[in-house]
């Protein structure tokens, strides 16, 4: 099966001897880097493109989604930071989130701009990838990680006020800039979708404020750890599908 891993950071240590290529799709020339694990193919770009350096508003989500579905991937897993609303998801936890709410502004949400598709968001992340997400996590030494969370999704770039804390804390668990539109766009695609994402600071008015080289030093602490993570997942993924994702979406329209 082809897989792709989606990531704002360093490309993970199990991707041995990748390949660069470019893709071009109408969203514009995405590099995807492939690789292989056992029976697996692998394909991972870097969220924020080549450079690593858009921020989270410029993000080339249907770039990325596309260039993935030109690759043929049938499962994406998304890997990205997160602040923790909630006392009990402490910074270096991992949550592997169940549902999202978006306060987004300005992002382009869909490749269907000329034709009326509405995507069932019922369950928005894969069920089979979420479960072999966890059992990996479970498997894996010095992880504490949450089965569930509810991720809200911010425009960014800049962080949350505390009173928006106060407020998104009553809904949602983890707050982030990225995770929409990428889960939407995967499902338009009929691609399996789930995330893993690491807990970097307390969220505004949960502690003093943290630098960004704080935050991205817990990255560094885990990033082996969220490697075999990934790596534990996808050598436990079949070479088929069994579950609901692939959507044919022309059955979407009204
Ligand atoms: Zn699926």
């Amino acid at each position: 099966m082809n897989i792709g891993i989606l990531c704002g950071n360093h490309m993970p240590d199990l991707m041995k001897k990748p390949e660069k290529i470019k893709v071009e799709t109408p969203y514009g020339e995405v590099i995807v880097y492939a690789s292989k694990l056992g029976a697996h193919d692998l394909f991972f770009i870097h969220r924020h493109g080549e450079q690593s350096n858009l921020p989270p508003h410029r993000v080339n989500h249907r770039g990325n989604i596309q260039a993935f579905a030109s690759s043929h991937v049938s499962c994406i897993l998304s890997v990205g930071t997160a602040g923790s609303m909630k006392k009990e998801i402490r910074p270096g936890d991992l949550v592997i989130p169940h549902d999202f709410i978006d306060v987004t502004k300005s992002r382009s949400q869909t490749f269907f701009d000329e034709k009326r598709v509405h995507v069932d968001m019922t369950e928005p992340f894969c069920s089979t990838l979420r479960e072999a997400l966890l059992q990996s996590c479970d498997k894996t030494r010095d992880v504490t990680f949450h089965e569930k969370g509810v991720y809200l999704v911010t425009e960014g770039p800049r962080l949350e006020t505390a009173a928006e804390i106060k407020m998104y804390s009553m809904v949602a668990d983890i707050v982030g800039m990225t995770m929409v539109p990428e889960v939407v766009l995967a499902r338009e695609k009929g691609i399996c979708f789930a995330s893993l994402c690491l807990v970097c600071n307390m969220a505004a008015g949960l502690q003093n404020r943290l630098t960004a080289d704080e935050i991205a030093s817990v990255y560094t602490k885990k990033e082996p750890v969220i490697s075999k993570v990934l790596q534990l997942t996808i050598e436990s993924l079949d070479q088929k599908r069994s579950c609901h994702c692939p959507v044919d979406v022309s059955k979407a329209t009204l």
